[in-house]
């Protein structure tokens, strides 16, 4: 699972968009990627900023390209708002497409229904 492009609302001013690149750098080591700058590292940077207030507010996300689904087998697009999202995404042994997800959730209702 690689980024493929960060989204970033155009209105936002140019540094709030200098901040939001920032948090969603990433560096690929020995083909593993990660971030470039660390949560800590971005916090002593902007902390008490203008920037990290309109961060509050701001449209930007990461959109993350996966290379399978587990189940169908295609190739998807995942969208990331937070590197805590993104964690606990990977964490979550199994990559499931959005329509997978959902066949997945109507079966256990059924399920579940049949159980009663
Ligand atoms: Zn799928």
């Amino acid at each position: 699972m690689k980024q493929k492009e960060i989204y970033i609302e155009p209105s936002l001013n140019l540094e709030t968009q200098k901040m939001a690149v920032m948090y969603f750098a990433v560096k690929t080591v020995n083909e593993v990627q990660g971030f470039v700058y660390s949560e800590d590292e971005f916090l002593k940077k902007y902390k008490n900023s203008y920037m990290m207030n309109d961060l509050r507010t701001a449209r930007f996300y990461a959109i993350y390209q996966v290379d399978r689904c587990e189940n169908c087998r295609q190739s998807y697009e995942l969208i990331i708002n937070s590197r805590s999202q993104l964690s606990n995404y990977i964490q979550a042994s199994h990559d499931i497409c959005n329509v997978c997800l959902c066949y997945q959730a109507s079966t256990e209702n059924i399920l579940g229904y049949r159980m009663k």
